[in-house]
């Protein structure tokens, strides 16, 4: 018997694993200290705050004194952005994104040109891949600011970060990686990539929310974003979350350990689902890295489907009913209904960009949710086409 709801959102956020929870524990009610403190409670949540550090650090190849504590992905990339631009506008105003970023570093970016800095998005093809030539095409002597993320957290594309770095570096300029969606899932090594500076998040890898750290190279330049005490040696003010901390890093360490068995287990329900979507859905069109390509270039979780005829919105609602949770590009979140601008980017029209549905799967699903989920699509995709007017008129000619 299938258990419901079913969540299919992963990529939103993961469940804190139990044993992280056990290992944060005693960091609520008995090393409560605040790490600041010159005395035996102060300097036991150093230790294991310390600890953290060195595992995460561990983890990517990275010293510890390189990785910052922070709330989360969306602190990351403000600032990595925004403390790149401060410390280094004496030498350029150039800032170069790619267009399929989180909003954490579009909003940025857009508040910069406010202040006076230029941005451009590099190119992307059709599946989300970064097109390395336009980047070399547009990247100048004043740009100090080269920011891709290492896949996309709709699409799942994973994106070519160290050619990236070198094509950056050619010209000076900083390097950062978004890796939200990647740390924890895939191998990385900052010093291998080459990237200056990388944001990772807690709650995407079965860690507790509000926690995440930013790697900063030694020796690169950064200004602080958030004035306060002395924390992390001097750049991030604000009493460090010891708990959230030490969970971040056991869960890190998990992720770590089981990185393979979760890859092959999470991309082995993902591939039956696309195939069985692919071969039992009429026009569907899977957005992202092709099918052949899935395995190496698409994040293991990820499917992201659009539905022709009909709104991403009324499909989620259908299978929300059904006891199925996913998630749509569009923003509804924000009440405007907008498409989602990474299927834009794609060069999707906005026709089938409003039609899409994030799939993400993850360690707690079984074949059986897939299964089912599958059978439900199938009824929700049926229903809402026999309503839709465009789908009478049009359905029966082939969607390529
Ligand atoms: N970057 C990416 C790629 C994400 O997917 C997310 C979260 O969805 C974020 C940044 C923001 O991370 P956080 O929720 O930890 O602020």
């Amino acid at each position: 018997m299938i258990k419901l709801p079913i969540y299919f959102d992963n990529a939103a956020t993961t469940p804190v694993d139990k044993r992280v929870l056990e290992k944060m524990t005693p960091y609520f009610t008995e090393i409560f200290g605040n790490p600041n403190s010159q005395h035996v409670f102060g300097r036991e949540s150093v230790k294991a705050v310390d600890n953290a550090r060195d595992t995460i650090a561990g983890i990517i190849n990275a010293k510890p004194n390189e990785i910052y504590f922070t709330s989360g992905g969306t602190e990351g990339d403000n600032w990595a952005l925004r403390g790149v631009a401060n410390a280094y506008k004496d030498r350029g105003k150039h800032i170069i994104i790619s267009p399929i970023e989180h909003a954490a570093m579009i909003e940025t970016a857009k508040a910069l040109v406010k202040e006076g800095f230029t941005v451009d998005f590099m190119k992307v093809d059709g599946e989300g891949f970064v097109d390395l030539e336009h980047l070399k095409s547009i990247i100048r002597d004043d740009t100090i600011f080269v920011g891709c993320m290492m896949a996309n957290n709709e699409v799942g594309t994973i994106e070519p970060i160290k050619e990236i770095a070198a094509i950056a570096h050619e010209k000076n300029a900083v390097c950062f990686t978004d890796a939200v969606q990647a740390a924890g899932v895939l191998d990385i090594d900052v010093k291998d990539l080459g990237v200056d500076l990388m944001s990772m998040s807690s709650h995407k890898i079965y860690g507790p929310k509000g926690v995440g750290a930013l790697y900063i190279r030694n020796g690169l330049r950064i200004s602080s974003i958030i004035a306060g005490g002395h924390q992390e040696r001097m750049k991030r003010g604000g009493t460090t979350n010891v708990a959230g901390v030490v969970g971040f890093s056991e869960a890190f360490k998990i992720a770590n350990e089981e990185r393979e068995k979760n890859f092959n287990y999470v991309s082995s329900l993902r591939n039956h689902f696309i195939d069985r979507v692919i071969n039992e859905v009429p026009f569907v069109k899977l957005n992202g890295p092709d099918k052949d390509k899935r395995d190496k270039y698409r994040l293991p979780a990820n499917a992201d489907f659009s539905f022709r005829y009909i709104e991403g919105e009324s499909i989620l609602f259908s299978l929300d009913l059904a006891g199925i949770a996913v998630s749509s590009g569009s923003a509804c979140s924000s009440g405007s209904l907008e498409p989602s601008h990474v299927l834009l980017a794609l060069g999707l029209p906005e026709g089938l960009a409003h039609g899409s549905i994030r799939f993400s799967f993850g360690k707690h699903n079984t074949m059986e949710e897939v299964d089912y989920a599958v059978d439900e699509i199938k009824k929700a995709v049926e229903r809402l086409r026999a309503m839709s007017p465009l789908f009478k008129i049009e359905g029966d000619k082939k969607y390529v």
